[in-house]
């Protein structure tokens, strides 16, 4: 066996052990939003945003871009788990700056081995045979993260199957200092659109969706679960239970801005 792969099992081992109350946690997002990101090994979307077992979908690809498949998984996302709001977080440093769909391309064409980054640039140091297959694949490369927040939130925003009534928030998350930034122009962008139901959609979202968040997390708390107790501590989850009113706390835990009004 592998060191890593023993290590994983290992890992997975002692987590299993005190599995406990999460046991009981229900497919739907608690907290009822979806986090679209890169696959950076920097980023830890629990940890920055504040995430439980159970809280969030996070969505994941090189680079967090609204491809396709991150669509697609959105789209389930919120109509069959019912989440309704969305976070488009991408990142300082982000690899996908660091090549071009020509460069991603002549690379797969002479070697499918690990590539090298040097002060020329990347260079095969493998052996051949490559494929030309990566002619047909757009890499979705970017190289200022910020612009690539706006063009997904412009993506997902205009996007058929995407309703008009989900607030798309977009952030840069610095990996020097784990800080997320709003990007400008994001909120306008991904504004819920103005439209005749959109008044209904909100009253919905904010009574059933938040009641429902904090039905779930109560049987949670009274098990003691790691993520019952980090939210007792912060009173996150208590609060949305008490008040309906979790907005402001969940964002200050995850350091995001809060939303543009309450959605
Ligand atoms: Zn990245």
């Amino acid at each position: 066996m592998s060191r890593i792969l023993t290590e994983v099992l290992a890992a997975n081992a002692a987590y299993a052990k005190s599995f406990g109350a999460k046991a009981n946690l229900q497919i739907q997002p608690a907290r009822r939003f979806a986090v679209l990101t890169c696959m950076d090994a920097r980023i830890d979307p629990a940890k920055l945003a504040g995430l439980a077992e159970g809280d969030a979908h996070v969505i994941r690809n090189a680079g967090g871009r609204a491809s396709d498949d991150a669509i697609r998984s959105l789209v389930i996302s919120h109509k069959l788990l019912g989440t309704l709001e969305w976070f488009v977080i991408h990142h300082t440093d982000c690899g996908m700056g660091m090549f071009t769909d020509d460069t991603m391309r002549a690379l797969l064409a002479g070697s499918l081995e690990a590539a090298a980054f040097g002060r020329d640039g990347w260079r095969n140091t493998g052996k051949g045979p490559g494929s030309t297959e990566g002619d047909f694949i757009d890499w979705l490369t970017f190289k200022d993260a910020a612009e690539a927040v706006l063009t997904d939130i412009r993506r997902i925003r205009s996007h058929p199957l995407v309703p008009a009534g989900i607030p798309i928030y977009g952030y840069v998350y610095d990996v020097r200092s784990g800080r997320l930034e709003e990007v400008r122009g994001a909120k306008a962008l991904g504004g819920v659109a103005r439209r005749s139901g959109r008044a209904a959609t909100k009253g919905g979202r904010s009574s059933a969706g938040r009641a429902a968040a904090a039905k779930r997390s109560a049987p949670a708390a009274t098990e003691k679960t790691g993520a019952a107790k980090r939210a007792a501590a912060s009173g996150k989850k208590a609060g949305a239970a008490k008040k309906a009113k979790p907005a402001a706390a969940s964002a200050k835990k995850s350091g995001a801005k809060p939303r543009g009004k309450a959605a």
